[in-house]
């Protein structure tokens, strides 16, 4: 089994590795930033932005979606451990943006005979979600009114950031 795969990797180099990099950090992210993305397994958050264990936080969920937990995750981020800018990068050709809500539901219901609690969170078009996530956040009552929230679009192909304007 592939969690079985994982645990070996970690008895035999993987925990020594992660402790080594996080020696002598504390827990407050060095940048004082969130990035929120997708799960997306291409997407090497770290690489990306050229950043070291440390230095941010990173909140990742199938389309990189502000949701109600990102927002609780952001909230105790900034109470807790001071950040006080967040980055929403969703990306081009997302699987999330490859079905509908009312498909992906219907599936599932068909299959467990209730539909989901949650909502799905499918997009036709990442920036236009990246637009209303950043709204989400910049109108919560929670989240600390001077953030610096920034969204943008990554090209899945060749890496480069599209920021993103609403309105
Ligand atoms: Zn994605």
């Amino acid at each position: 089994m592939s969690g079985e795969e994982l645990l070996r990797r970690h008895a035999a180099d993987g925990g020594r590795l992660a402790a080594s990099a996080a020696q002598g950090l504390g827990s407050v992210p060095a940048l004082h930033t969130v990035v929120v993305t997708c799960m997306d397994t291409r997407i090497d958050v770290l690489g990306l932005f050229g950043l070291a264990v440390g230095e941010v936080h990173t909140l990742r969920n199938a389309g990189g979606v502000v949701t109600d937990d990102v927002v609780r995750s952001v909230t105790i981020s900034q109470r807790k451990l001071g950040t006080r800018e967040v980055l929403v990068v969703q990306h081009t050709r997302c699987g999330l943006a490859s079905f509908t809500d009312a498909e992906f539901s219907e599936e599932l219901a068909q299959d467990a005979g209730m539909l989901p609690p949650w909502r799905i969170g499918t997009f036709a078009d990442p920036a236009v979600d990246v637009g209303r996530g950043m709204a989400r956040l910049r109108r919560d009552p929670f989240v600390l009114p001077d953030t610096v929230i920034r969204g943008f679009v990554l090209d899945i192909e060749d890496f480069s950031l599209r920021e993103i304007h609403p309105d």
